[in-house]
């Protein structure tokens, strides 16, 4: 007997997946350059050249049993008290090398946030639309997961939320700039945020811990992204930079504990724990030195907001509805019918591939995931112009 339901999670493929594997085949039968994929989150712009030299140097170097030998479980103390510094200088916030978990990436630091935080009966929330993959990791970790409707705006609705915190709620989980809306929660917004968690904090007498996921943080056209453990203490951060250096395939990040949190030394130790237990420990050594090259480094953002304008620009003119994102390198969609599954089966026939907004949580919408060629964006207009035509 195995377990049925890591059995189902691997036998059934996430839509964004599914529609990936799609594409492939129908790559094969009609070309390449005739399929405008825009299913998946992968960076189209390369790292930064900083990150080259970095990899360089370290493959150069004369202790390669070192640079390829385990870390601390943690992650190596050097790279930690880089990023601690960053962290300072940046956002002038402190949370001490002492304070950072090094991980494979969001993910992991979401499973392992997640499982220290976490036990039977807990509910954890996220506000829609929200990453998909936050429902597989609430319910891995024990704890019920419940989504927080948008504002039309695809904003936070504060209402939808104080409704839903009751005293089971351990953990809030927010995305910003978000997949799929790109939207950037304001600075007013995350401390009306935080006035209404610490409320009923204080209603409830424990913890209710915002985890704050930034793949994205770097990917900002313009709009300030607040630092949350500034904002509100009980935070955790789960930090990547798959997407800031255009290494998803690397795995690298971190989780960093605001020492401001309730029980902050408790909340790190169980991280560290949890991470063990996951047998996430000693996150890959050559990618924790190159992060730590790279801190303060980033890929060229100028070329996702160049697609975002000409995406924008066009789909506006044809008619399609959607907030204009400000980071990240998403777009949210209205479907004209008003029902994201028909319309992105529809898409397909245009050879269009945009993911369905149900497994975000809202079912209405669709996901254009613009990290590709500025070519395919041109040329798949009259595509997106004929599909909005038919509704009409
Ligand atoms: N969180 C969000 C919102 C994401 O979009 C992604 C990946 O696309 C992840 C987490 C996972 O990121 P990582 O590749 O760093 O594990």
């Amino acid at each position: 007997m195995i377990n049925e339901k890591y059995l189902g999670l691997g036998t059934k493929r996430s839509v964004i997946r599914e529609l990936f594997e799609y594409g492939k085949k129908r790559k094969a039968e009609i070309g390449e350059e005739n399929v405008f994929d825009f299913s998946l989150g992968n960076p189209s712009i390369e790292p930064p050249k900083s990150l080259y030299k970095s990899i360089i140097a370290h493959l150069s170097g004369d202790d390669p049993l070192s640079l390829h030998g385990y870390t601390s479980a943690q992650g190596d103390a050097t790279v930690r008290k880089t990023i601690s510094d960053s962290i300072k200088k940046r956002f002038g916030f402190d949370i001490g090398a002492d304070m950072i978990y090094m991980t494979c990436g969001a993910a992991a630091s979401l499973t392992i946030t997640l499982s220290a935080l976490c036990v039977k009966g807990d509910k954890v929330l996220a506000f829609a639309p929200y990453f998909p993959e936050y429902a597989v990791f609430s319910v891995t970790a024990g704890a019920g997961f419940e989504a927080v409707k948008p504002s039309p705006d695809m904003s936070i609705d504060l209402s939808d939320l104080e409704g839903k915190l009751d005293a089971s709620v351990k953990a809030v989980i927010i995305n910003s700039p978000n997949n799929p809306s790109g939207v950037v929660y304001d600075e007013q917004t995350l401390r009306a945020l935080s006035a209404l968690l610490k409320e009923k904090e204080r209603k409830f007498g424990h913890a209710i811990y915002l985890i704050s996921d930034e793949p994205y943080r770097e990917l900002s056209y313009g709009a300030e992204v607040p630092y949350i453990p500034g904002i509100y203490d009980d935070t955790i951060v789960c930090y990547s930079y798959s997407k800031s250096l255009s290494i998803p395939g690397e795995r690298i990040g971190y989780i960093a504990v605001s020492p401001k949190a309730e029980n902050a030394d408790n909340v790190y130790f169980a991280v560290c724990g949890a991470g063990r237990a996951l047998g996430y420990v000693c996150a890959p050594s050559l990618m924790q030195k190159v992060a730590a090259d790279c801190v303060y480094d980033t890929s060229d953002v100028a070329q996702y907001k160049e697609n975002r304008d000409i995406l924008c620009g066009a789909l506006k003119e044809y008619g399609y509805e959607f907030a204009k994102p400000d980071g990240a390198f998403y777009l949210f969609v209205k479907s004209p019918s008003g029902d994201g599954d028909e319309f992105s089966e529809r898409a397909k026939k245009h050879d269009l591939l945009v993911v369905s907004g149900k497994g975000f949580g809202v079912p209405t919408h669709v996901r254009i995931a613009y990290c590709v060629k500025k070519e395919t964006i041109v040329r798949s207009l009259p595509a997106f112009k004929a599909l909005i035509e038919e509704y009409k």
